[in-house]
């Protein structure tokens, strides 16, 4: 027996572990000089699972596939995605030099593409937290969901500063404030990258906080121009990506779909992300030392201007060629894979690509594929997804993601002993509930994961409760009304006010997206809360919605519940007090649709309600602010208090409590 083992551990470290008990360092340039062209090129293809059958894996030597939104197999159990993750690297370790490949998905709320998995607020709820070490507990547990599939890469955390809420990826930033990304971006990555995944932090740089109207669309700001100096650049859009880099180790950077316009010389030309050697090579890899390696977006280097006669297919040799240049090492090219190698290849021979800078591709990826222990244990076996211990802290993180707005005559919190009437589209459906990037790249309403909805989570722990989701039934004897609504989900939306309508999809999906209720909403709220002697809105969305000044009357405790995902217990815990209320928003709350965008600095800023604002179901731990938001909610405060309570929480953002009371004294003080 003695003899077998040792003849299969011999075997093992020979054969297919070379360098093996050796430095990663060692073991890397070992196997790049043992690498041809083909073998190079292949570690730097990324390639989407349905074009990657493990035949093509295998022709194409591929380094990595990926689920793109959603793209799961079917039928779509944690053990099918073990069993198809497996197939694939068993195709990886059939190529001459048996590498294996990394897969990748984008687990921005949890593992969100896997039925049955913990679906946990999007990241503008877990802002509202201020929590971070919350957020790591999150992204720790997403970790282990996805160690649990056999995926050690994820395309998250998103460190998108969102300074304009018409953005159509506004759910997926942790706030406004800079600062505050810094610190949840960072927790984020620790989540990850301590627990065995490797985090990306996206969108390099500059995606929340384009302009509107400069997208190539027209009226779209998803994929705009950052129209912005170099200073201003560095201070909200670089700066959470330096602690991530230098003090966390995000090991992958995805450059934005966005382009930056720098008004110092002289604006007019954008220079794409993915083609800005200044920022990726220069900065990112040289003044920041980032070690890991850059993958792109989806086709990103398509999008990149070709010098290549028209109708050459993409991403073209030019494309190609300027983007590898610029520094990127991996393309993601879910369709293409084959077009890519090809023109890298020729790039490459023609000289026109220097071998240096494949060389240095290579040996970040497969760095990190050491490090991630991929060549000792390439196969996976299915663990734990979706256990209780991790719908536990996602309820918790529910709670503390709940922000409360507005509770005249204390409505809030609710005992149960009272007659309760639950109206409006959003109350029963988690597929509402859970927003964009679960299940689906768009998400969908409906029942579309396991968990539990704000109707149920209310039902639990009220006896008295009737639901009408469109309040057709009567609304009776209530003592009071829930009314959950907001926005139906999507993702990487143009963002638009008025709502560029989609040809595809569900009626949901097409409906405009708009920073305002829709008719359906309207109706449902104005006719509940004329009914009831008290009326509790819950706003589920993914950023601020403008209520008008006769909805917001009517209304006497308003709720901003963001996306919270699959666990509705957490709204209920707060709603009835098991839980205080302690969020605080991470986005100012526009007054009107004129006024945005809308960000804590402005030189005007008077929103209704500022960055930072969120009233407390229990003594709030800085009187200061507790007299501040007392003073507020009077109407009593002086004029511009919006810039003193906002610049305060951004003083605590900072960890500078002392100045925050200062500046909250002041809103007090003055008469
Ligand atoms: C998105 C990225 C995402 C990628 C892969 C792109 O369209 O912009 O955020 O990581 O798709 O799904």
């Amino acid at each position: 027996l003695l003899a077998a083992v040792s003849v299969i551990v011999v075997k093992k470290w020979d054969i297919s572990d070379p360098g093996v008990r050796q430095p990663i360092e060692t073991r890397v340039a070992d196997l790049l000089s043992r690498m041809s062209l083909a073998d190079k090129i292949g570690q730097m293809t990324q390639a989407e699972r349905k074009a990657a059958d493990p035949t093509t894996v295998t022709e194409l030597r591929l380094g990595s596939v990926l689920s793109g939104g959603g793209s799961a197999p079917t039928p779509n159990t944690p053990q099918a995605w073990v069993d198809m993750i497996n197939d694939l690297q068993r195709a990886a370790l059939a190529t001459p030099l048996k590498i294996p490949l990394i897969y990748g998905v984008d687990a921005v709320h949890g593992h969100n593409n896997v039925h049955g998995a913990t679906v946990f607020p999007h990241n503008v709820g877990l802002g509202a937290s201020r929590d971070p070490a919350l957020v790591e507990s999150v992204y720790r547990a997403t970790a282990a969901e996805l160690r649990a599939t056999g995926i050690g890469w994820d395309f998250a955390p998103c460190l998108c500063v969102s300074r304009d809420e018409r953005w159509g990826r506004a759910f997926e930033s942790f706030g406004e404030d800079p600062a505050l990304v810094t610190r949840l971006g960072g927790a984020a990555v620790d989540g990850l990258e301590k627990n065995g995944v490797v985090a990306t932090v996206k969108h390099f740089a500059g995606d929340g906080h384009t302009g509107y109207g400069t997208g190539d669309h027209g009226y779209a700001i998803d994929q705009g121009v950052t129209l912005t100096n170099r200073a201003d650049f560095a201070r909200i859009d670089l700066s959470p990506y330096v602690a991530a880099v230098t003090a966390h180790g995000a090991r992958s950077v995805m450059p934005s779909f966005s382009r930056v316009d720098w008004t110092e010389d002289g604006p007019g030309n954008p220079i794409p992300m993915h083609a800005n050697r200044e920022l990726l090579t220069g900065y990112l890899k040289g003044s920041l030392g980032f070690g890991g390696f850059v993958i792109t977006d989806w086709e990103g280097v398509q999008q990149l201007p070709s010098t290549d006669p028209a109708g050459t297919p993409k991403p073209t040799p030019s494309q190609v060629r300027t983007g590898v240049n610029a520094g990127i090492d991996m393309f993601m090219e879910p369709n293409t894979a084959p077009v890519l190698q090809q023109n890298l290849t020729a790039e490459v021979t023609a000289g026109r690509v220097p071998m240096s800078r494949i060389d240095d591709a290579v040996r970040r990826i497969l760095t990190v594929k050491f490090e991630l222990g991929l060549f000792e244990n390439p196969y996976v076996t299915l663990g734990p997804v979706g256990t209780p211990e991790h719908r536990t802290l996602a309820r918790e993180a529910v709670a503390k993601s709940q922000v409360l707005l507005k509770n005249a005559g204390d409505t809030l919190p609710l005992a149960a002993d009272r007659k309760i009437y639950v109206a409006g589209r959003s109350a029963d459906d988690i597929g509402n509930q859970a927003g964009g990037w679960t299940m689906d790249w768009q998400g969908a309403n409906g029942d579309i994961i396991p968990g539990t909805t704000v109707l149920e989570a209310i039902r639990a722990t009220a006896p008295d409760v009737t639901f009408s989701a469109d309040a057709s039934t009567p609304v009776g004897a209530a003592d009071v009304g829930v009314v959950v609504v907001g926005e139906t989900p999507y993702a990487e939306w143009f963002g638009d006010v008025g709502g560029p309508v989609l040809t595809y999809g569900t009626p949901e999906q097409r409906e405009p997206k708009s920073l305002t209720l829709q008719p359906e909403d309207r109706k449902v709220v104005t006719k509940v809360c004329a009914a009831v002697p008290r009326c509790v809105v819950l706003l589920i969305s993914g950023r601020p919605q403008v209520l008008t000044a006769g909805q917001l009357g009517s209304i006497d405790a308003l709720v901003a519940s963001w996306l919270p995902g699959s666990e509705g217990d957490g709204v209920a815990d707060v709603l009835f007090g098991r839980t205080p209320f302690t969020g605080k928003l991470s986005m100012s709350w526009p007054g009107t649709v004129t006024q945005v965008p809308i960000n804590v600095g402005d030189k005007t800023y008077k929103p209704l309600f500022p960055y930072g604002w969120g009233l407390h179901t229990t003594t709030p731990t800085s009187t200061a602010r507790a007299a501040a938001m007392a003073r507020a909610e009077a109407g009593t405060a002086p004029p511009g208090w919006q810039t003193l309570f906002a610049d305060a929480e951004v003083a605590l953002d900072n960890n500078d409590p002392t100045r925050a009371d200062a500046l909250f004294r002041q809103i007090t003080t003055t008469r």
